[in-house]
């Protein structure tokens, strides 16, 4: 039993009134551990840390600061196999998955160490004399970060590394639903010698924590993942208040097929990219548009890669696929399914064995789609391919674009010119052909249209933690 506590002006500690909510084994759907469910004075004391903190952390040269963060992405690297343990035991994730998360993290916290200390500002030629015009980025304040489940520790890593890579401190408010990965991931940081109040560690009630942080006045960014309806709440809360915002928000990601694709490819990279975490990321391609002259010959490869997976405990070797996070999740799938079966949608469903307890949901296909589908407006975030045909690319490209969703969108083609014109065409804030290679530190991670705005990865993340100013003097010479 793990019992996952709040992290307070640097002091790990329960909840002031001591409640706390129960944490289960999604493949077991046993409780296994237990999270401190902050109020309000938790709350309060949290913002009053973070304010220190914030003055701590600024008052580091870049180079302190760089030092502690890659220390404390060194100690996440060296504590891996145990945080992956609990990660695969709280998510579902097989361990393998959880394992390179934990990679990726490291190497994300490792990018903005590094990337901080090139946070250079400019000196812009002046029209008038003796006028010197600077231009400086100063680290925007303390941020609110709001991550969910599905990723408990990468979607934490993007946000607190490029706030503290800019001089932030960070007030994270971690899922419920997996909560003791990401403590282990910030006591990283905390052991690698980040100063008290820098980051602080909310659980509790999302929209109680949310109602408190945001408005107030020290907290100066907002930085969310997870639903759309959910961010454009929280992007008008924080809009009433004149605060910018980071939203990372769902997907529906098409996938063109073309005519001259490598299917064999193309089979194999879908099949892993859709069945990671059972389907739960906002970039997993879900609408599949396939050219008519292949679409047969796709399918099969699809079903014969879908049939390979293990499906099971992430704790077991060999396994695949785990279970879906929670039962919330698991009827939400289920509606969203029987709702296209009643519309006239058919099914394939692989042959392979099904635990008979946790949170799972088979992988499965879905023909015959049609318009009039709640699975063809909204996300459905689980292992569920929607697959549909085209002949006239025009068409395809129509369809990709139908959706206000617009984050990541994939492409498979020999044509280098196809890939491009789509590449450009496809509204989406992320297109990747013939891979599935997004989602890097180094490279920009966000959405357009209701999947969001501003970007979680690259030079511009750390930007977007910064307030650009000008200082202009003017001295005449002595
Ligand atoms: P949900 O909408 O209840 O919660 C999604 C996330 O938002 C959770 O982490 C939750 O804690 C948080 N949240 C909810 N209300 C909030 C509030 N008022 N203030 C602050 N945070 C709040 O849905 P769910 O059942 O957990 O997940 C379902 C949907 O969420 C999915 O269909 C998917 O669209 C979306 N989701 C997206 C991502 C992503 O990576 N973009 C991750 C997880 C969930």
């Amino acid at each position: 039993m793990v019992n996952t506590q709040l992290l307070i002006a640097g002091r790990w500690c329960d909840a002031h009134d001591g409640r706390t909510l129960d944490v289960l084994d999604p493949t077991t759907e046993e409780c296994i551990g237990r999270v401190a469910y902050a109020a309000k004075i938790d709350m309060k004391a949290a913002v009053e840390g973070a304010t220190i903190g914030f003055e701590a952390w600024r008052q580091l040269t870049v180079w302190d600061r760089c030092h502690i963060m890659r220390r404390a992405a060194e100690l996440l690297r060296e504590r891996s196999s145990q945080i992956a343990r609990i990660m695969t035991a709280e998510e579902g994730k097989p361990l393998k998955q959880a394992m390179t998360e934990i990679d990726s993290a490291a190497e994300t916290i490792e990018y903005f160490a590094e990337q901080g200390c090139r946070l250079n500002g400019e000196l812009v030629p002046s029209r008038f004399p003796h006028v010197e015009q600077r231009v400086i980025h100063q680290p925007v304040g303390v941020v609110a970060a709001f991550t969910p489940w599905n990723f408990p520790i990468n979607q934490i890593a993007r946000k607190l590394g490029a706030a503290l890579g800019a001089g932030c401190a960070v007030i994270v408010k971690a899922p419920e639903d997996t909560p003791a990965s990401p403590a282990e991931f910030i006591r990283c940081f905390c052991d690698a010698g980040v100063p008290s109040g820098t980051i602080s560690l909310l659980y509790g009630d999302p929209a109680e924590i949310s109602e408190y942080l945001i408005p107030h006045p020290v907290v100066r960014k907002i930085s969310f993942t997870g639903s759309t309806v959910v961010g454009k709440h929280l992007a008008a809360l924080a809009g009433a208040q004149m605060k910018s915002v980071i939203m990372e928000l769902g997907g529906h990601a098409p996938v063109i097929i073309c005519h001259d694709a490598d299917l064999d490819m193309a089979a194999e990279r879908l099949c892993a990219s859709k069945f990671r975490n059972a389907g739960q990321a906002c970039t997993s391609p879900t609408r599949f548009l396939l050219h008519t002259d292949i679409a047969d010959s796709f399918i099969e490869k699809f079903k014969k890669q879908i049939s390979s997976l293990k499906i099971g405990n992430g704790l077991d070797e060999g396994v695949t696929m785990g279970p879906l996070v929670s039962d919330r999740r698991l009827k939400a799938l289920t509606a969203l399914i029987e709702d296209a079966q009643k519309k006239g949608a058919e099914l394939w469903r692989p042959k392979i064995p099904m635990p008979s307890k946790g949170f799972f949901f088979q992988p499965t296909l879905v023909f015959r789609p049609s318009l009039d589908m709640r699975l063809m407006q909204e996300e459905p975030f689980g292992p569920i391919a929607i697959i549909d045909k085209f002949t006239d690319l025009e068409l395809a490209l129509k369809e990709a674009n139908r959706l206000a969703y617009a984050l990541a969108a994939y492409v498979y083609t020999r044509s280098e010119r196809t890939g491009r014109l789509l590449g450009e065409k496809i509204e989406a804030g992320m297109v990747a052909v013939n891979h599935s290679g997004i989602g890097l530190p180094e490279i920009p991670f966000g959405g357009m249209k209701d999947s969001g705005y501003g970007t979680e990865g690259g030079p511009e993340a750390l930007r977007e933690h910064t307030i650009t100013r000008l200082v202009s003097s003017q001295h005449e010479r002595s």
